[in-house]
């Protein structure tokens, strides 16, 4: 028997490249721009207590999980999931300038920023540097089916993608720092929680079963993400082919 080698996850797809890319599980262009010089705040990884963010050398957080053809495929998902976060490194400053108040809204492709978000937990399982959920069974690999979403083969099942879960009225704070917790369910992962820039959002591969926190309001593929102060709204106007937003709403009995 032979040790299996390190290989790209999406091999099934057939059309490799020889060669690994030498891939951040979180694209290398976000990294930079929340970087401060060569480090970024980073939270959820093996070795890190629950909560806690710890800034890291930017090159010390790659893997090798994924070949240079099929990164290259995956490439507009990093391009829209940059803009996204431009639109924060933008909107920040000019709350903190209420002399000249404007308002505006930037259009993301909903489905690459869901995208991007699945690459990014596919690239965490593969590379085994981001803690897995205890209830993820040992064993446990990357379903097909995620495979043929990831590179836009297949849609996205019904009830499953991008959950927004911040509350209406959450303060919004300009804290520079990525967290990933990766969560599971019935031994399988299940998906992703991102806290970027203070914003919290979740991926979820299986519908997601409520409540997932007391009192918390989740939002599937929400149409608007907007921030204002007394003077100005600002955010992004997230597109979705299907056109429909489905609003998931939590009572506390
Ligand atoms: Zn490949």
């Amino acid at each position: 028997m032979t040790t299996p080698q390190r290989s790209c996850y999406a091999a099934g797809r057939g059309g490799c490249s020889s060669g690994l890319s030498r891939e951040h599980y979180v694209s290398r262009s976000v990294l930079d721009l929340f970087s401060d010089g060569d480090a970024v705040s980073l939270g959820g990884f093996a070795w890190m207590a629950k909560g806690k963010v710890k800034d890291l050398p930017i090159d010390a957080i790659t893997a090798r999980v994924l070949c240079e053809e099929h990164n290259r495929q995956l490439s507009p998902l990093d391009s829209e999931a940059l803009r996204l976060f431009q639109t924060w490194e933008r909107m920040y400053p000019e709350f903190a300038n209420p002399a000249n108040p404007s308002s505006w809204t930037e259009r993301v492709d909903g489905e690459l920023l869901e995208r991007w978000m699945l690459k990014t937990l596919c690239g965490c399982a593969s590379s085994g540097v981001v803690a897995m959920p205890e209830t993820v069974r040992p064993g446990w690999h990357i379903p097909d089916t995620w495979i043929s979403v990831l590179f836009g083969d297949a849609p996205m099942p019904a009830n499953c993608g991008l959950y927004l879960l911040s509350e209406p009225g959450d303060q919004a704070t300009a804290e520079r720092a990525i967290v990933i917790e990766p969560f599971g369910l019935g031994g399988e992962l299940v998906g992703v929680r991102m806290e970027l820039n203070g914003l919290s959002l979740a991926l979820f591969m299986d519908p997601p079963a409520l409540p997932l926190e007391k009192r918390q309001l989740i939002t599937c593929r929400p149409a608007r993400i907007v921030f204002y102060d007394a003077q100005s709204e600002k955010g992004v106007h997230l597109g979705w082919t299907d056109g429909g937003t489905l609003r998931a709403r939590y009572s506390p009995s």
